[in-house]
């Protein structure tokens, strides 16, 4: 018997991820539009955290159906990553899905916060004037940067109190500054 999610389960995990895979190394979009005008393709999957069932990767037999089914133990990703993370449990664990799961909600808060045409080229900018990604980004003090992106030449350009780190688990660079 597996614990599967109720559909309202699956479209709010869906959702606080605008539809993207929640593995940072991804982020695919896993929704858009079917030949039928009335209907979407959909091309992601709430995958479970814990598995839904005894045999299933991760399973954790002192979890209630309650619990195995709640938002809490899923995760969006698309059809790729979810048989990618059920195919190795070793490596992807609870731990490693929790923090995908929490930095995906993250950089998509900070999408919806920001105008995100925009703040790429504010990033771009900020490559070639020192300081101004401070000044530029006054929503917030933690700004994820893609793997793609390297920061690392121009480090020398950022004032002394802002951070750059580079997240060992999934390669992103997390910017942390001070506005005064
Ligand atoms: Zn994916």
């Amino acid at each position: 018997m597996r614990d599967e999610f109720p559909q309202a389960v699956k479209e709010v995990l869906a959702k606080r991820v605008a539809f993207r895979c929640s593995n940072p190394n991804c982020r695919k979009l896993t929704i858009g539009p079917r030949t039928d005008v009335t209907k979407d393709i959909n091309i992601g999957v709430a995958a479970h955290i814990t598995a839904a069932s005894p045999e299933g990767p991760r399973y954790s037999p002192s979890m209630s159906p309650q619990e195995r089914k709640s938002v809490d133990n899923g995760i969006w990703l698309c059809q790729n990553c979810a048989k990618l993370v059920d195919s190795d449990e070793t490596r992807y664990t609870i731990e490693l899905l929790r923090k995908w799961k929490a930095l995906s909600e993250e950089a998509t808060l900070l999408s919806v916060e920001s105008n995100e045409d925009k703040k790429q080229d504010e990033d771009i900018s900020v490559i070639d004037s020192p300081g101004s990604i401070i000044t530029k980004n006054q929503i917030g003090d933690n700004i994820l940067i893609s793997p793609t992106v390297d920061l690392r030449p121009q480090l020398h350009f950022f004032e002394s109190e802002t951070q750059i780190q580079q997240d060992q688990v999934t390669g992103l660079y997390r910017i942390s500054c001070h506005v005064s």
